[in-house]
């Protein structure tokens, strides 16, 4: 075996061993975790330096860390496709999928244990018997997909690449302040938004030019589909190769519909990945990613295709519409709103043609929180 080499990695403290640290006041100095730090690995130092301390030094010299420096050649590279907890992760290789359990080291060096490993992650993995395996690394996400809850974030997903923004012309009505709604959020989320417009039959396509124009000026792929009859799905299939991809937009759009003109079943499959009859119930609640036959995954989580992904800030809106972004320097005041005040450049981009006065007006209708979208939040029951 080759030499261990010892590895001193900085980690975050977690939260519920953070008082533990040394403060100001000696005084107040209790240690009331203790017993949480005998679980630790062996060779961990505490640093006790004020803020610092809110780091620990782990040295990965044990069987743990094995893969990490040294046998990395008998790891296998996968996907995650789900994650229920630790002790069972689905990890797509070659085709195959893999039980997983995860290296102990692999949570203890995560911020949050459970989004040590997520669907979409990928890992680095040794495999054991029939097609079981342990997860020895997870790679750097290059996107993550958050929930709050109890005001912690957890990570549901990971590189994601990319959106598919369904609306439809009529039934429901097409709504453009939604559809930028959508991309301040994939905007935010630093991944490639691609609007769908759906249900084509239901209208005349010219009537929609303008639109497609204001959007392909800005960079954004815009798609005219109608999946009763197939038309734009082929289209719509060669964006999604290779990529990893999120269905979003308002109930009754056709997302589903969508997803099964592109491959029969796509969006039915979620329940089964896992495969386990008796954890039915837990699955169906578990984010799963479904292969694509030509290659690429499709993430199918209950309740996201509603979901605005990300969470965009009224400070940060005016980053999100990235036609407003040369204009934002030209105002008067720099925590301009570009609501109402003189000498705003986006205001006056927007007068002078530069800025599509439909954008703006999705602009003020998000900035000053007109909550007629607010349905967008809800979560549809599968
Ligand atoms: P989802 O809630 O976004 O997943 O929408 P569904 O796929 O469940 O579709 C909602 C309804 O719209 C269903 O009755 C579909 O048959 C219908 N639908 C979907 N796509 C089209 C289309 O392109 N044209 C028409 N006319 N109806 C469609
Ligand atoms: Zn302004």
């Amino acid at each position: 075996m080759a030499n261990k080499k010892k590895n001193k990695t900085r980690v975050a403290f977690k939260k519920n061993r953070q008082k533990t640290v040394r403060i100001q006041d000696l005084t107040k100095q209790v240690i009331e975790n203790a017993e949480g730090v005998a679980d630790f690995q062996s060779g961990e130092r505490l640093s006790g330096k004020g803020d610092v301390s809110r780091y620990r030094t782990i040295i990965t010299d044990d069987d743990a860390g094995r893969s990490i420096e040294g046998e990395a050649d008998n790891c296998s590279g996968g996907k995650v496709l789900s994650a229920i907890g630790s002790n069972n992760v689905s990890v797509y290789c070659d085709g195959v999928i893999y039980r997983c359990t995860v290296r102990r080291v692999v949570r203890t060096l995560s911020r949050s244990a459970r989004s040590a490993v997520v669907a979409g992650d990928h890992v680095l993995f040794t495999k054991a018997n029939n097609h079981s395996g342990v997860i020895e690394r997870v790679e750097p996400r290059t996107s993550t997909l958050s929930r709050n809850s109890r005001g912690e974030a957890h990570i549901i997903v990971s590189n994601v690449d990319q959106a598919v923004i369904v609306a439809s012309v009529a039934e429901p009505d097409l709504k453009l302040g939604l559809i930028d709604r959508f991309l301040c959020s994939t905007e935010k989320g630093g991944i490639r938004g691609i609007i769908c417009i759906n249900k084509m039959d239901l209208c005349n396509p010219k009537q929609l030019q303008p639109i497609i124009g204001q959007y392909a000026r800005l960079g954004y792929t815009t798609l005219l589909t109608d999946a009763t009859t197939g038309q734009g799905i082929d289209e719509l299939r060669t964006l999604l190769v290779n990529k990893e991809t999120v269905f979003t937009g308002q109930s009754g759009v056709g997302k589903s519909s969508l997803m099964n003109a592109i491959q029969p079943g796509l969006a039915l499959k979620t329940s089964h990945v896992s495969g386990d009859s008796h954890k039915g119930r837990h699955t169906t609640r578990t984010t799963t990613l479904v292969e694509m036959i030509g290659g690429g995954w499709i993430v199918d989580t209950p309740g996201i295709r509603q979901l605005q992904l990300w969470d965009v800030a009224k400070e940060e809106l005016e980053c999100m519409f990235i036609e407003f972004r040369p204009f934002v320097t030209r105002c008067r005041y720099p925590n301009c709103s570009h609501t109402h005040e003189a000498n705003c450049g986006v205001r006056l981009a927007t007068e002078t043609g530069s800025i599509s006065p439909l954008r703006y007006q999705s602009y003020l209708r998000i900035f000053t929180g007109d909550d007629s979208w607010s349905w967008a939040l809800q979560s549809k029951s599968h």
